[in-house]
């Protein structure tokens, strides 16, 4: 339900993020869980970038804070404030009507951090100081719901449409066009609702905080009923003539979500947990309960809850503490006192007494044998009050043994059975006021449910009995501390991670600065550990809060291919008795109010409106791009590049191998040859002991493939990339961990292989569902480019194909599978064509180059050549990939250097422009999709557009059509333009830490983009003009004449697209 910034494509970084896709798991499975969630974030925008706006998994699992040792801001060193700083912010906060509850210096993130109470209201106010120049604020409020109208979810979409102050139909998005964000969005959890922003400049920083204060207190959607029909729901109808349908934002967002399995059991399991609190219903919306939803109770739900009395605001970073007292004053002293705090406490869910089994039909498709795929879950609510730290990290710590790495007992035990394909349920989840913790199997067969159960309950007695091996213990260990020193948070602010943490004990008006200090606590449980051996701190734990807990809920789903197309059904049905209640006269006004809605939605915001949202200068703008420094040498003969930059004692390195001589055919095994080197043993060591090193000495080692096109060249770039990072002092470890990895693993086990298959197949069959958009994408792609057929045979529809068909050979062909899986390895390894690339500080880099010469000298010399070329391309007709869903995706894409297009940096600034207005207003809030966007692949030369979780087909081809109409006819002040500048120059220097800044730079070495070339391309974003967006028009008019079009549709709405337009598509069934 977040909101999730479109397009963020257009950045050199783009190949970068297309990488994501087909890379197994990355550091995820070496990270804490709040890294998990970070990478989670990732793969979910993945797909060249593409965000979708507003998203998708629930926020209790997106953003599951669980392994809570988060964040400790150690890469930005910063000072303890003196007294008199201190002292001189109170006075300030004092005078404006704020007391100071608590100060702690908090050495984990070295913050001075100062609670404050705002007199007149009650709002609660936590400044946090130190000097991370990536500065977040946040707003957030109670929102507990009484049933699954999605209320506050609703609310969340419809105050960013417009405020007091800012009176235009979505200030929101203003901001994501003109401004230099780091973070903008707003998340809707089961009990709260969470409005965060980031920027690292100070002018930015304080117009998004104050856009953001208007929004929540003053919107215009409380008195504008049309916002609440746009982002909720209303009737719609053309013509009295036709069928009535629902539309609605957030309802079709909610459909989407209702269409994926996994989805529809962590919530099912959540309700089942929570059956008598405010968890027991959907704070999304329950598509089918959304139009019971009235106007006058989502304004009494936001006049009730969104108060300053009910609220928790954030300030952290390198700005004035007083500046932020200023601007809450403002906003804060306009009201009075209210019982909201008291009337949005949540109740605590009473423990069961005995154990409860639900067994729920999902929607799936009819391919395939359905009796194999069932899901069985088993969930624990773990306790009837929320855990003190101590037991808290205790079961984190666990929770990481259980189920943290592929080696770890209960992942392992579970899919080693071969009772299912994948694991669900994400292990231990304390977001929400009570912990609990889930685990089950999917693509379990109808026979083996009962095992699964049996299993998982034997398996957590066993660990109980027996404890764990001290190897696993000292690996968890490492980790944790790792990615704790490191504190990466990816692209995620470490300020919003920080808050994210306190939030989850402050919103239940519990000690907010707890979750910030870990240190003592986490020292505590190691001398434990120690003292008394794990299984003494463990099994106690694990006895009481899961295996002698009766409130445990299983939850059985069947698959149901009927179960889609009876909801349509009921859905037209329902429909249909509202018409047929409505008078010819009720009809002709719904008809009118649906054209009334439509202008609206489609008429741009008058000029002097949309200058109201405050936005920087040209001037603000630095002229040069983020500099990186680069040092390209030599070591024995092979290409070294040095990134010299503070990254707190941790080096990353990533050893990148040409790709290029690989047999065509092999292509598709690579993610899964990847996956093998880290998953299978040497002949000295079995994996469980090889994963347990790499935890004990590294902070991770993961190995996937890369591919991209290069601009003006012929063949695609394509390598595999080993990437790895250590504390300096093991660095030595790492690379004989990876020369390990590349050589020494034995690519021989057929059953873990065999599983390798099965996960792969279940995660991209999730992914058809949950990111149609992705897989149309890179349907298209193959279509235009041998990059992109690359990436479709390694992650794709073809890929899933190919998945299929393999799971079957496993058994029989296992010898000459293994023997592919050998040939990659001969043709990719060896020191020509391989390249290294090293981000630390310069002191841990020279001390570095002994263990890479030695790893290096470790290598084959040459590859195993072969005289391969790469050619294919997939047949470039119109496809529809028909899969159960109530939502489709639907993308149209032509390559513009073909057609005669010249690269120039006003493209990233067009292209963004598109996506936020044109797309933004057709596609998504008159056409009800949940998003629509376009991306512009700079080194392919591809332009696609694409829709997300959209009730149309057809309809939004269309409008991809008239783009260039828009653009012929586009009318720009100077204040607009500035805006779309500056929010392109903020993707295209999108706030990096250092191990991203280093890795940015070898992609760009790769793809061949040059310093000046990055200047060149700065400097005409710059000075983008009118006249540069309707000559793109030309450009982009290739995609409507040539352009093909691939959409992930329901089967009902190919049939209706048909028969409209006959034979269009090239009809294709896989799931
Ligand atoms: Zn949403």
């Amino acid at each position: 339900m977040e909101r999730v910034v479109l397009l963020r494509s257009l950045s050199c970084t783009t190949a970068c993020r297309r990488a994501f896709p087909s890379r197994p798991k990355l550091f995820a499975r070496h990270l804490s869980s709040l890294n998990k969630h970070v990478q989670r974030t990732n793969r979910s925008f993945s797909l060249r970038n593409r965000g979708c706006p507003r998203f998708i998994l629930a926020p209790h699992v997106l953003l599951r804070r669980s392994f809570s040792l988060t964040p400790q801001a150690v890469a930005t060193p910063s000072s303890k404030p003196t007294p008199q700083e201190t002292s001189r912010t109170s006075d300030v906060a004092e005078k404006l009507g704020f007391e100071r509850v608590s100060e702690e210096w908090v050495p984990e993130c070295k913050a001075n951090a100062v609670l404050y109470r705002h007199k007149k209201t009650g709002a609660q106010v936590m400044s946090v100081s130190n000097d991370d120049e990536n500065k977040v604020f946040g707003i957030v409020f109670r929102t507990p719901p009484k049933d699954s109208t999605g209320i506050p979810h609703i609310l969340e979409h419809s105050v960013l449409c417009g405020s007091r102050k800012y009176p235009l139909k979505e200030p929101f998005v203003e901001l994501l066009k003109g401004s230099l964000h780091t973070f903008l969005n707003a998340f809707t959890y089961p009990d709260r609702t969470c409005y965060p922003v980031a920027s690292t400049n100070n002018k930015d920083f304080y117009n998004l905080v104050d856009v953001y204060l208007d929004a929540v207190f003053f919107p215009k959607c409380v008195e504008d009923f049309q916002t609440f029909q746009q982002e909720g729901w209303h009737y719609e109808l053309n013509d009295p003539a036709e069928e009535i349908s629902y539309k609605g934002v957030v309802f079709n967002e909610m459909k989407g979500v209702y269409s994926q399995p996994d989805n529809i059991l962590s919530r099912i399991s959540q309700q089942a947990l929570f059956p008598d609190n405010t968890y027991g219903v959907d704070s999304g919306g329950d598509p089918r309960v959304i139009p019971k939803l009235t106007f006058e109770e989502f304004k009494e739900f936001h006049r009730k809850y969104y108060h300053p009395s009910n609220a928790k605001i954030w300030f952290y970073g390198d700005d004035d503490p007083d500046e932020r007292f200023r601007i809450l004053s403002a906003f804060l002293d306009q009201f009075d006192a209210s019982s909201a705090a008291d009337e949005s406490k949540i109740d605590r869910q009473r423990l069961f007494s005995d154990p409860v089994r639900v067994v729920e039909k999902y929607p799936a498709g009819d391919a395939g044998d359905l009796k194999k795929r069932h899901m069985v879950c088993l969930n624990w609510l773990l306790s009837d009050e929320p855990f003190d730290l101590e037991t808290e990290l205790t079961f984190g710590f666990l929770d990481h043994l259980m189920l943290g790495t592929p080696a770890s007992p209960l992942r392992r035990i579970l899919l080693e059975s071969g009772l299912g394909d994948a694991i669900v349920g994400g292990g231990i989840d304390d977001e929400l006021l009570q912990p609990q913790f889930s685990i089950g199997l999917k693509g379990v067969s109808e026979d083996d449910v009962q095992k699964v159960e049996e299993l998982i309950m034997n398996t957590l007695n066993k660990l109980a009995d027996e404890g764990f091996d001290e190897e696993a213990v000292e690996a968890s260990m490492n980790t944790i501390e790792f990615s704790l020193r490191e504190n990466n948070t990816g692209s995620f602010p470490r300020g919003l991670s920080l808050m994210l943490r306190s939030m989850g004990k402050w919103i239940y008006d519990m000690d907010p600065f707890e979750p910030l200090k870990y240190e003592k606590p986490l020292e505590a449980l190691k001398a434990r550990i120690s003292k008394e051996g794990s299984k003494a701190v463990f099994s106690p734990v694990l006895k009481k809060y899961i295996l002698d807990n009766p409130h445990r809920v299983a939850i059985e789903m069947q698959p149901d291919p009927e179960k889609a197309s009876k909801e349509e059904a009921e859905e037209k049905e329902m429909l249909q008795k509202v018409k047929a209640c409505m008078t010819e006269e009720d009809l002709a006004e719904l008809a009118q109010a649906t054209q009334e809605l439509r202008i609206k939605q489609e008429t741009p915001d008058p000029p002097e409106a949309l200058k109201c949202v405050p936005s920087l200068s040209l001037q603000d703008i630095p002229k040069k791009p983020i500099h990186v420094p680069t040092e390209i040498g030599e070591i024995n003969g092979v290409k070294v590049l040095k990134h010299d930059l503070f990254t707190n004692d941790v080096l990353y390195a990533e050893a990148v191998f040409d790709m290029s001589s690989l047999k065509p055919e092999l292509i598709p095994l690579v993610p899964l040859f990847c996956q093998s080197l880290l998953e299978m043993g040497t002949k000295d060591m079995d994996f469980i002991q090889l994963n347990q090193l790499i935890g004990r000495k590294t902070g991770g080692i993961s190995v996937y493939p890369f591919t991209s096109s290069i601009r003006g060249k012929d063949e695609p770039c394509s390598h595999m990339i080993v990437r790895g990072k250590a504390m300096a002092g093991r660095v030595e470890d790492l690379f004989d961990l990876m020369n390990t990895v590349l050589q020494q693993v034995q690519l021989t086990d057929q059953q873990r292989f065999k599983q390798f298959v099965s996960q792969s197949k279940a995660r991209m069959e999730n992914r058809l569902r949950g990111s149609g958009h992705g897989i149309a994408a890179s349907r298209m792609d193959a279509k235009l480019n041998v990059a992109g057929w690359i990436s479709e045979q390694m992650g794709g529809i073809s890929y899933l194909e190919f998945l299929q068909s393999l799971e079957k050979q496993v058994d029989q062909e296992w010898e000459s599978i293994s023997s592919s899986l050998e040939e990659i390895r001969r043709s990719l390894l060896s020191k020509e064509g391989s390249l290294i690339n090293l981000t630390a500080d310069g002191k841990i880099l020279s001390s570095t180059e002994k263990h890479v010469a030695r790893f290096l000298d470790l290598l084959p010399r040459e590859k195993a050549t072969a005289n391969v070329s790469w050619n294919g391309l997939l047949s470039p007709g119109h496809e529809c990939i028909v899969i159960p869903t109530q939502v489709n995706y639907v993308g149209k894409a032509a390559n513009l250097y073909e057609n005669g297009y010249q690269l120039n940096g006003s493209a990233y600034v067009i292209s963004k422009y598109i996506g936020n207005t044109w797309l933004w207003d057709r596609v998504r809030v008159s056409g009800g999709a949940y998003g629509g966007f376009c991306d512009f692949d700079t080194h392919s030369g591809v332009f696609s557009y694409l829709s997300y979780r959209d009730p149309n087909l057809l309809k939004t081809i269309d409008v991809y059509d008239r783009t260039a109409d828009f653009l012929r006819e586009i009318e720009l002040d100077e204040d607009c333009l500035t805006k779309a500048i500056i929010g392109t120059i903020g993707d295209v220097d999108a706030y990096q830490l250092p191990d991203a800044k280093g890795y940015s730079s070898l992609l760009r070495h790769l793809l061949g983009v040059t310093e000046e070339e990055r200047q060149k391309r700065r400097e005409e974003i710059l000075s983008t003009s009118v006249k540069d967006f309707r000559e793109f028009a030309e450009a982009v008019d290739a995609v409507r004449h040539k352009g093909v079009v691939v959409a992930v549709a329901s089967a009902d709405d190919v049939t209706t697209a048909h028969s409209e337009r006959s034979g269009f598509f090239e009809v294709k069934k896989v799931l």
